[in-house]
């Protein structure tokens, strides 16, 4: 059998490849035995795109939503089922962060809020794609990324049906942990570098299961009572009081000391943020195993918390676990250019922004410990003032072919708790699907893009 096939044209869509010619897949040592006479439906394809989008979440939907729009063809990749990134796979919500652009607003309108619907809000960001023009192909997680010398010229997708290789004239990574850039090589910082009160040890923030429990009776709750930080228990305490005094006395797991729950859609839900497990690389796959084990099995003991000690919840049970753990912090691809905290205390401007005025606190869950990091608590934390976040940032220092965007762009431990969030990785992504378009058409590389040309887009809704 042949593996030589011809490439599919550059305007060829994504239905072309499931028409791709029945050839074996090379690697796969048992393709010929398990062809059975019945018609091979496996075979290696490939296609060609001016603008690769890795990752469909938040990022990279505004991406590639960005970039087709500018009349570049486009494809993003996925490697689950579904479009959101950490809303759909990890029940995180609701959607946070504040930033000055129309064109996120847009996307958080079309979503229907930031209060995330988990069960649609796939569909509705397969919607805003279509709408835009974007093809994207799910179930399809990066291989490798194909490189010539240090310029990235596509991927390589691990499919059910085999390998499929796309070309693209750039590509943007937004796969949160920065895979295509770690693979292609490079620079990247991750963990903390020294802070107030601790060493330059490399940890991230914690990951967590997030989940969701049904049956809660919302007039009893603190939601309906003040909320959960006002709350006052009939002996003065509060929530986070309670919850402090129960980690002090065993009746919480060892790094559970903080239990936020999130209102959902439905009064009788609540989304439960409090599991943690410290000290693991959510890039290393045996710790995200035991991440995986050790955060579920907390979720039974705060349940068991919640129902006795929380209000309104003395009947609740669990109705969701999420599909994969939560993951806050990983790579941070160096870039030209790199976002620190004192950019965001001091509220620093930027003639080459691509997303102004991006305002949350830097909210960093504890890696050595609970709940908040020391130096860094509620109160007594660095006062963000809404900060731009400039172009250099989202252009990998030593890679060519490759934007980066969402958690993953160039940035400081500290500036990346704040950037982080869904509503500021989005306009992360709105510049990136610019810039990419703008070198794709121009056979530029991303660092020689006109940073103005993006702000027209950007910010003044030019077309490009
Ligand atoms: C426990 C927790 C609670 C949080 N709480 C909030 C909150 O309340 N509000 C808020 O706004 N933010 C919250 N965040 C932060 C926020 O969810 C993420 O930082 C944000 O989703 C980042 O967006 P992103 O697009 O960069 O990455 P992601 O949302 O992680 O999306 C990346 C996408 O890339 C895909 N991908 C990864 N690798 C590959 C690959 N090799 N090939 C193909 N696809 C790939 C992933 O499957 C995913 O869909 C929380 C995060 C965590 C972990």
């Amino acid at each position: 059998m042949s593996l030589d096939l011809p490439r599919m044209n550059r305007r060829s869509s994504l239905k072309g490849l499931a028409m791709g010619a029945a050839a074996a897949f090379a690697g796969w040592p048992c393709a010929e035995a398990a062809s059975n006479g019945l018609p091979d439906k496996r075979g290696q394809d490939s296609m060609a795109v001016d603008v690769l989008v890795c990752g469909g979440g938040p990022a990279g939907i505004a991406a590639a939503m960005m970039a087709a729009r500018q009349g570049c063809t486009t494809l993003l990749v996925e490697r689950y089922g579904r479009l959101g990134g950490m809303a759909v796979q990890a029940l995180v919500g609701p959607l946070m962060g504040r930033v000055q652009s129309a064109w996120v607003d847009r996307i958080v309108d079309r979503i229907g809020g930031r209060n995330v619907d988990y069960e649609f809000i796939d569909l509705a960001y397969a919607e805003l794609l279509a709408e835009a023009g974007a093809e994207y192909l799910l179930h399809a997680p990066v291989l490798a990324p194909v490189c010539n010398g240090n310029r990235v010229t596509g991927v390589s997708l691990l499919t059910k049906q085999g390998a499929i290789d796309v070309a693209a004239k750039i590509t943007v990574d937004a796969t949160g942990d920065g895979d295509i850039a770690f693979a292609a090589g490079a620079a990247y910082d991750q963990g903390r570098a020294a802070g107030p009160s601790w060493d330059a040890d490399g940890l991230c923030q914690p990951m967590s299961i997030m989940f969701r429990v049904s049956g809660v009776v919302h007039e009893e709750t603190m939601e309906a009572h003040g909320g959960r930080r006002d709350y006052r228990f009939p002996d003065g305490r509060s929530w986070n009081e309670i919850t402090r005094d129960a980690h002090a006395n065993g009746e919480l797991p060892p790094t559970v000391g903080f239990i936020r729950t999130y209102l959902s859609r439905r009064e009788d839900q609540r989304v439960i943020n409090a599991t943690q497990v410290n000290g693991l690389d959510g890039t290393n796959a045996r710790d995200l195993t035991k991440a995986e084990i050790d955060a579920r099995r907390q979720v039974h003991a705060v349940v068991e918390f919640l129902r006795k000690r929380a209000p309104g919840f003395q009947s609740a049970y669990v109705s969701a676990m999420p599909a994969v753990i939560g993951v806050r912090e990983t790579r941070r691809i160096r870039g030209l250019a790199c976002l620190t905290l004192q950019d965001l205390v001091e509220g620093r401007g930027s003639e080459a922004a691509v997303v102004r005025g991006a305002s949350y606190p830097v909210d960093i869950h504890n890696p050595a410990g609970i709940g908040q990091a020391i130096g860094f608590l509620p109160g007594n934390d660095p006062q963000v003032q809404p900060y731009d976040i400039p172009y250099g940032c989202l252009v990998p220092e030593s890679v060519d072919g490759l934007l980066v965007a969402g958690r993953c762009i160039s940035g400081s431990h500290e500036a990346m708790a704040s950037y982080r969030v869904q509503v500021i990785a989005m306009a992360t992504g709105i510049a990136a699907g610019t810039a990419a378009a703008l070198a794709a058409r121009a056979g530029m590389q991303p660092r020689a893009v006109d940073v103005n040309r993006v702000q027209d887009v950007v910010f003044d809704g030019k077309p490009a």
